[in-house]
């Protein structure tokens, strides 16, 4: 770690920099970025590049990568000017390293056998591929100086020398993060909650009346809550359950425990047509028991609006909407409970924002926060530290398993012609058209251009349209429409990835497969399946289509089961994709990467305790800065 760390100064603020107007102050803020420490430490793009071994064989002129391999030959060059060059191999190929000066120490270090992590430019020279000057680093001399940690070192002298540069900074990071958490830890522990005890028999009324029996799982996830709402220690609890395995009703379980208490309960989830859904069944689900669900989204504006927040204010039982929940002037009597659907689509913020309208003094409300998208556990582990978790893991019954398809997007026309069969025959169809850039306006002009196409092509039947940029009245009736029938084939946009659920509906096109992530199109494939009919999926793909891309679809062909395809996307793509830009709503990492950086985790704790109060602070600052408060959600 830089020398200045074990007492660094205040940072100072990113507009106070020299060379930092406000305009470019703002952007920075936008990244997240808001003082000289957030700034220095803002590389992760860079240390990706520097850290992702390339094969040898798969050098290019003008790629500037990072390659090891073994020293299988050192020569010195005379000529015209005398130059070193170091043949290095991997399991893949060779590559020429050439230096002009040198030393004799580095003849040494490049001696043969010595294996070798070099960081360069790629160009053509005359022995083919080579690096010139790249940076080096001789793995083998930098395992020899290895040591065990005295447990009353200062932090450098613990990490230094053990690791590469951006090992050791994964590390580090790794720390601070094991010491926030820990820290939180134990202001939670002086948090409390309110202990919500069904007086009212809700849990029971709702079950009698709910048309199923629940599954084993979802029995078992319902005593898992419930014993947790009734306690006075505040509940973070993560419901992971695949597509379709029931989430919902495990969350209206929860939350009538709340209201039979005489509490607040809040659902938000992330798209409005999700929020409307789970509008719609609490509404069939409560009304019977006198509870009316108070709604509100982004749309509902002026009069309605004003009344809204006086029912909350006033103390409403049950409110489910958007994120408008997380405005600033919604403000609750008395919110104990709150459910966050689909949580890989918020950030941790949001949810934050509205866990802090239920908290008062000490006190704050209860969290369950559902997920779809199943991540491994070992990384679960770390990825959602702070919540426990709970897992649904079994579908209900009567599932029909989803066949899978693969089809080059060149036969469409085949395609289309079976829809039609398939549509004639009183079967209902999705075609997806997913995100092309990252444009939601672009995203729908496509799939208004493909909506256009195919009703061109099926004349007769009513093809609807659905995408994020419509009102949300049109959204309502178009997927009203949907419902009821009279729309027999609905073009949509991944709006429908997330909680749309028409069980009559057996039939998925989804084009431009390849692009998309695995959990993603597992979400989307999940939207089939769930009536009594075979249900059938067709990927298209624009070929060509590459080996990787390939290997991915293929994943989702041979099976159904999201905990086993999440694993193969990380195989597949490690997890700096799988825990991406979608995933906001998870501890971010700068430089570790949790599926590269497994083998630190071990030492974390270790290492962690070594350290005094002053450098716990600093580490904390420079890694998680304003974002400690988060990893409390
Ligand atoms: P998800 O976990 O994806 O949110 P949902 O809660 O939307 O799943 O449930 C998917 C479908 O399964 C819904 O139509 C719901 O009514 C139905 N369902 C839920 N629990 C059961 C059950 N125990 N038996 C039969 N159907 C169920
Ligand atoms: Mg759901």
């Amino acid at each position: 770690m830089p020398a200045d760390s074990r007492k660094s100064a205040p940072a100072r603020r990113i507009e106070d920099l020299p060379g930092i107007g406000p305009g470019l102050a703002a952007k920075f803020r936008t990244l997240g970025v808001n003082d000289e420490h957030n700034l220095l430490f803002h590389l992760p793009l860079r240390y990706e590049d520097r850290t992702r071994l390339t094969p040898i064989s798969r050098l290019r002129p003008s790629l500037t990568a990072l390659v090891e391999g073994r020293v299988c030959h050192q020569e010195t060059r005379q000529g015209g000017r005398r130059s070193l060059l170091v043949v290095i191999e991997d399991d893949t190929g060779q590559v020429v390293l050439r230096f002009f000066n040198f030393y004799p120490s580095q003849q040494r270090q490049f001696a043969i056998g010595n294996r070798l992590r070099c960081f360069g430019e790629v160009r053509f020279g005359p022995e083919g591929f080579e690096m010139a000057h790249p940076q080096c680093q001789n793995l083998r001399a930098g395992h020899e100086p290895i040591h065990r940690p005295d447990p009353g070192a200062d932090l450098e002298g613990l990490i230094n020398g053990l690791h590469p540069a951006v090992r050791r900074l994964a590390l580090e990071e790794l720390i601070a993060h094991h010491l926030a958490l820990a820290r939180l830890n134990r202001a939670r522990a002086r948090q409390h909650a309110q202990a919500l005890c069904d007086e009212a028999g809700l849990v029971g009324r709702l079950l009698r009346a709910f048309p199923f029996e629940p599954t084993a799982a979802q029995k078992r996830v319902m005593t898992e809550i419930g014993a947790d709402l009734s306690g006075t220690r505040p509940m973070r609890r993560l419901l992971q359950g695949d597509v379709g395995s029931g989430k919902t009703l495990v969350a209206a379980a929860a939350a009538a425990q709340a209201m039979g208490a005489g509490a607040q309960v809040a659902i938000v989830a992330p798209t409005e047509i999700l929020a409307e859904q789970h509008r719609v069944n609490f509404s069939a689900w409560f009304k019977p028991l006198g509870i009316e669900p108070v709604w509100l989204a982004g749309k509902v504006t002026g009069k309605k609006r004003e009344q809204t927040l006086g029912e909350l204010a006033d103390g409403a039982a049950l409110a489910i909407g958007t994120h408008a929940l997380f405005q600033e002037a919604v403000q609750f009597r008395n919110l104990c409970l709150v459910i966050v659907d689909e949580q890989h689509r918020f950030g941790v913020d949001q949810r934050l924002a509205l866990a802090a309208k239920g908290s008062r003094d000490r006190q704050v409300p209860h969290q369950l926060v559902m997920t779809a998208t199943p991540i491994p556990r070992t990384l679960a582990m770390t990825a959602y530290a702070g919540l426990e978790i709970s897992v649904i893991d079994e579908l209900p019954p009567g599932r029909k398993p989803v066949t899978t398809a693969l089809i080059d997007g060149e036969r469409r026309g085949q395609v289309i012609e079976r829809i039609r069969i398939a549509l004639g025959e009183g079967r209902q169809a999705y075609w997806v058209c997913p995100l092309i850039e990252e444009s939601d306006a672009l995203e729908a002009e496509a799939a208004e251009t493909t909506a256009a196409e195919l009703e061109r092509q099926l004349p007769g039947l009513r093809v609807g349209l659905i995408h994020g940029r419509m009102k949300s009245t049109d959204k309502t009736a178009v997927m009203d429409a949907f419902k009821q029938g009279h729309i027999r084939l609905l073009v949509a946009t991944t709006v429908i990835e997330v909680g749309v659920d028409v069980s009559n509906a057996s039939l998925m096109m989804i084009e431009n497969a390849e692009r998309l992530g695995l959990s993603q199109l597992h979400q989307l494939r999940g939207r089939v399946g769930r009536g009594s009919e075979k249900a059938a999926c067709v990927l298209l793909y624009k070929s060509p289509v590459g080996q990787l891309a390939r290997e991915r679809l293929k994943v989702m062909r041979e099976t159904s089961d999201g905990f086993r395809i999440a694993e193969r996307d990380l195989e597949l793509r490690g997890p700096g994709e799988l825990l991406g830009r979608r995933q906001t709503g998870m501890l971010r990492f700068r430089i570790a990467d949790l599926g590269r950086d497994a083998g630190l985790i071990d030492r974390v704790a270790p290492l962690a305790t070594a350290l005094d109060r002053d450098q716990a602070d600093t580490l904390i600052r420079r890694w998680i800065g304003d974002a400690e408060q988060f990893a409390d959600a």
